[in-house]
């Protein structure tokens, strides 16, 4: 049976008892699901948050990580400090760091291929806005972000690589692709992932899709071929939201 990636983005939200208190309910909640489980708190939740989800399946996520490994570089993480507080899986590359934070493809990548060469899994987010997808220019842009967000990478990395296909129109929006929509430009995706690293590397990737996923609308989206699980924000950040979204079957 398939397995899904179901990972929570806690943005800019929660106090580390806050966030300990969530941590902990979702780790007595979800000891019996089977699907690949990770929640992302802010940098100051990290080592609390790390210590209640120790011994547990879900594993631990930031949100964001500094390009270089150390040095003056102020305000920034580095995959070091990441890594010494039990952190597996970085966020990189997601619209909000794009777009209010000016983050470049370039950039990006540069943030990609130091996490996995220091070992950490990596979700690389990509997606266009409205008015690039109404202007036409959705796949150009996902197909972009994608292979400039890879570039270097090797296909024996790419186990440790998913791909978040998160249509900026409907992050934190209660819009939603249609899951046929989201299945078409995951296909896409994996399209674009098969020319860059052949057929079964693309086929064995996991492509998550991130937009208003809800309770509602998870089995419907996660049903779909080309959807391996989701990535969640909003509904990430209480356990009556975010438990059943993780136990949608
Ligand atoms: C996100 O920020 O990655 C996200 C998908 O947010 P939301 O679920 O709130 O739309």
């Amino acid at each position: 049976m398939r397995n899904y990636f179901i990972a929570g983005n806690w943005k800019m939200h929660k106090t580390v008892s806050e966030s300990v208190a969530l941590a902990k309910d979702l780790v007595a909640k979800l000891g019996d699901c089977n699907e690949k489980l990770m929640i992302a708190p802010a940098f100051t939740a990290l080592a609390a948050v790390s210590e209640a989800v120790k011994g547990s399946k879900i594993l631990l996520g930031a949100q964001n990580m500094g390009p270089e490994e150390q040095g003056a570089h102020t305000g920034e993480v580095s995959v070091f400090m990441l890594k010494d507080l039990g952190v597996k899986v970085v966020i990189l590359g997601h619209s909000e760091r794009r777009h209010s934070y000016h983050e470049s493809d370039e950039l990006i990548n540069k943030k990609v291929r130091l996490a996995l060469q220091h070992g950490l899994e990596v979700i690389l987010c990509v997606g266009e806005t409205l008015e690039e997808r109404e202007g036409g220019r959705l796949e150009t842009v996902c197909k972009t972000q994608v292979e400039k967000g890879l570039a270097g990478v090797a296909a024996a990395e790419l186990g440790k690589v998913t791909i978040a296909y998160e249509p900026v129109w409907a992050i934190g929006t209660g819009k939603t692709a249609t899951p046929e929509d989201a299945d078409a430009v995951h296909a896409y995706i994996r399209k674009v992932l098969a020319g860059l690293y052949g057929e079964s590397s693309a086929k064995a990737m996991c492509i998550q899709y991130g937009g208003s996923v809800k309770a509602d609308n998870a089995a419907q989206l996660m049903q779909k071929p080309n959807i391996d699980g989701a990535l969640v924000g909003g509904a990430s950040l209480k356990p009556e939201t975010f438990v059943p979204i993780a136990k949608f079957r």
